[in-house]
């Protein structure tokens, strides 16, 4: 196999423009969210100035019926809804666009990836017939169920907000004497189950742009599964971002795994990427010596880190037991079923790794 430094440098630019349409996005509509709870600060205000008289006259916070009675705190909920519907549109436009592009720099990253493993003499070919096998349609399948579910994540947003903004005006704050500092308590409940959206909308972008990545990237290689032999699982093991990969990512890092095998199934907000495994160049009736390949080893790659580099990536107890042979990489990952992401493989927690290690003392 020869995943050159050429593949390896294309993988990495495409996983940085990748994550680069999903910040953007992410950018993009925490800037609506702001200017749209701008536009409604100057009503909640005045909603709330309401509410508050309401409950220092009474004494008590009001009930969701004497709640609904309050004209200005009605209209405050109605604008609000508003509000969100057109930032849950916006979420759809945005984290799609972003996801479409994602699609159409991994397919083009992909084919030069696997181009990049051949001898430069058959480069061009390889591209043509490589390329040739992304079918149009088969990428429009892709796109529209992309959209969907997009669309499907972000249908519920709007109105989940609305219910929490309505679930914080019922349970009200705690009154006190400075009715200023009640409706700043107040309008600050609001502006946070508002809020909530955004948080909602980020993770959407993140997860939906991600998995359009992997798709995409599937996809390729299944088209082209007669020139591979599987894929490698690539965590960032070098360089800055070295020690910010988790014990997880690292023990996985040059796995081969089947091109069946989707992947990688990296946690949330994971950067890993997989690198599509050219066969060797014999076994595809090339007779020229073949360059190793230039996936840094992972251990090699630990080994160069400095002992604060390493215990930042480990944590001194897992880095003990890995360092007296108790626990090994491949212990390290554990596979996992997480209904709110999907399955993923995460760091083992220390407890089990400790529980490994006394079986083996
Ligand atoms: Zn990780």
């Amino acid at each position: 196999m020869a995943v050159t430094s050429r593949a390896l440098q294309l993988i990495s630019a495409m996983r940085t423009a990748v994550g680069g349409y999903s910040d953007e996005a992410i950018r993009d509509l925490a800037a609506q969210w702001v200017t749209a709870w701008d536009q409604l600060a100057p009503t909640w205000a005045q909603a709330v100035d309401v509410l508050v008289a309401w409950a220092a006259a009474n004494g008590r916070w009001p009930t969701p019926i004497e709640l609904a009675r309050m004209q200005a705190l009605q209209q405050a909920l109605v604008d609000t809804d508003d509000s969100l519907d057109e930032l849950a549109g916006a979420t759809t436009a945005a984290v799609t666009a972003a996801a479409l592009l994602a699609v159409t720099a991994t397919v083009a990253a992909e084919v030069a990836v696997i181009t990049a493993q051949l001898p430069a003499a058959y480069r061009a070919d390889t591209r043509r017939r490589v390329s040739a096998r992304v079918l149009p349609t088969s990428l429009d399948v892709i796109r529209t169920r992309t959209e969907q579910a997009i669309t499907a994540q972000t249908r519920p947003l709007s109105a989940d907000a609305s219910k929490a903004i309505r679930r914080e005006l019922v349970r009200g704050v705690a009154l006190g004497r400075d009715p200023s500092e009640i409706a700043r308590r107040a309008v600050a409940a609001v502006g946070g189950a508002f809020d909530g959206g955004l948080t909602r909308a980020t993770t959407i972008a993140r997860t939906e742009v991600l998995d359009a990545y992997r798709t995409a990237s599937r996809y390729v290689h299944d088209a082209n599964a007669d020139l591979l032999d599987g894929w490698v699982w690539l965590a960032t093991v070098t360089g800055r971002g070295a020690t910010r990969t988790c014990p997880s990512c690292w023990a996985m890092h040059g796995t081969i795994h089947d091109l069946s095998e989707a992947g990688p199934l990296d946690h949330q907000q994971g950067r890993c990427a997989r690198v599509a495994l050219v066969k060797p160049w014999r076994a595809l009736g090339i007779d020229v010596d073949e360059p190793a390949h230039t996936i840094p080893d992972r251990q090699a790659a630990f080994d160069a880190l400095t002992d604060r580099q390493q215990n930042a990536v480990m944590g001194t107890n897992r880095l003990a037991l890995l360092r007296a042979g108790l626990v090994d990489w491949d212990d390290l990952a554990v596979r996992r079923d997480n209904p709110a992401w999907r399955t993923s493989y995460v760091p083992r927690p220390l407890r089990d790794l400790n529980r490994i290690a006394d079986r083996r003392r």
